[in-house]
């Protein structure tokens, strides 16, 4: 299997020996295209050339060229796509070899996006890919106006959302052009998501930030007293032995003695309480907070957002996210295999694509500094850096240092001497470009 995928084991007569226009490429495109399938809307759908034209002049942007990035690199080509742009920041790491298969050894080192844009040229001829080496946050609209559909295959929340409020804010109703469907994957070890949103005309990804809460964190009293999986056994040999043993010593999770005398530690908590599965590799992840990436869930979560693409470039099947039907399928493949499939809805208090400000209740005897700390941990905000002013005043700046130090005395005050029941605060974050709105309402 590994020799057909390397660009050098390809024979130019087994595909055509052409620069992919030979018909043999397009067979099973024009079986697929040529004729109505059986749940392809007759309004929608016109079978014959119309549809693979379309498939063939898409443009399609790739943001990452990781393990779904590679998945859905692969699956676009193969299914007709010829012209794609890939934007990646990263280079290629030797970890990544299991998986992120359009990398070799002697690719370690290089920028993901180049060396995999490269890979499929030679693997698919005929295909245009571009690549980007840096952030997304690079481009302006006039480069995402380019663009037919975008796909994400990414692992950052912070790029998703930037990627999201970008093209809910390029969507101008004069032009239907304007409107580029998002297709986003994601994985978790054993589960994955793939979603589609048509910005402004259903849920967006803010709309539905609070499926990605942040993990609970377990309660200090729990770890202390009375643990009930290998996990707390390493969390308190992480956060309290550690503090009580070698306090002097700063932990370095990269240090293998470090980590193994957390693991001794937490084995032999574990043994006092009868907790099996506490291993090596369960230290490293638990304090490394790493969560290990499956090659099958990037197959299985990419394959569907390749679906998805093609569904929408070609008409030929109803997609997600068409508006009023399923936008988001979960799959979980750790307990069996399981896939749901629903309508995640709109909210009017989204603050990207709603219009409506988000009610809060607060207590007025508690400071600011804690509503502030609170934004970081709320599912549907998620802030690390916010900044806060009412109609009226400034209440806290995060950024930049000047503003902070002028409003950090406000941290200390309690809610109700800084604002009125009813009142709205403003709150932004310089890494999204988004405002939210909430009213305060006191408790
Ligand atoms: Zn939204």
């Amino acid at each position: 299997m590994a020799a057909t995928l390397q660009p050098e084991g390809v024979s130019r007569t087994t595909n055509g020996g052409d620069d992919g226009e030979s018909p043999a490429r397009w067979k099973y495109l024009n079986t697929l295209l040529g004729r109505a399938g059986a749940y392809s809307d007759p309004t929608e759908f016109i079978p014959g050339d119309a549809p693979i034209m379309n498939i063939k002049n898409a443009r399609i942007l790739v943001i990452g060229a990781g393990g779904l990035g590679c998945e859905i690199l692969k699956n676009l080509t193969l299914s007709g796509f010829r012209n794609l742009d890939v934007i990646d920041m990263d280079t290629i790491d030797v970890s990544n070899l299991n998986r992120q298969f359009l990398f070799r050894e002697k690719d370690v080192g290089q920028p993901k996006a180049s060396v995999a844009a490269e890979f499929v040229m030679k693997r698919c001829p005929g295909c245009k890919v571009t690549p980007y080496v840096g952030k997304i946050q690079d481009k302006d609209e006039d480069y995402y106006m380019q663009f037919n559909i975008v796909i994400c295959g990414l692992d950052s929340i912070e790029a998703r959302r930037w990627i999201n409020a970008t093209l809910v804010g390029m969507v101008d109703e004069e032009n239907p052009e304007s409107l580029k469907p998002l297709i986003d994957g994601g994985t978790e070890g054993f589960k994955g998501q793939s979603r589609v949103v048509l910005p402004t005309l259903t849920s967006c990804l803010e709309c539905q930030l609070d499926m990605h809460a942040p993990r609970a964190a377990v309660p200090l009293c729990t770890l202390a007293t009375i643990p009930r999986q290998p996990q707390h056994c390493i969390e308190w040999a992480h956060i309290l032995k550690w503090e009580e043993e070698r306090k002097d010593d700063v932990l370095d999770t990269d240090d293998p003695e470090h980590i193994t005398w957390l693991y001794q530690k937490a084995l032999s908590r574990a043994r006092e309480f009868n907790i099996p599965g506490v291993t090596y590799s369960l230290t490293q992840g638990v304090v490394k907070n790493i969560i290990p990436a499956i090659a099958s869930t990037n197959a299985i979560v990419a394959a569907s957002c390749c679906n998805e693409a093609f569904k929408i470039a070609t008409s030929s099947a109803p997609y997600l996210g068409y508006p009023g039907t399923n936008n988001y399928m979960l799959y979980t493949g750790d307990s069996g295999i399981y896939t749901y499939t629903f309508e995640h809805q709109k909210k009017s208090d989204c603050p990207v694509c709603g219009n409506r400000p988000k009610a809060i209740t607060l207590d007025p005897e508690s400071t600011l500094g804690e509503f502030v700390e609170s934004l970081a941990e709320r599912p549907e905000s998620q802030l690390k850096k916010p900044n806060l002013r009412t109609a009226g005043k400034s209440l806290y700046y995060s950024t930049p240092a000047s503003l902070e130090e002028s409003t950090r005395p406000n941290l200390k005050r309690k809610l109700e001497d800084l604002l009125e029941d009813g009142e709205v605060i403003a709150i932004s974050d310089p890494a999204f470009q988004i405002d939210f709105q909430y009213i305060a309402h006191f408790s």
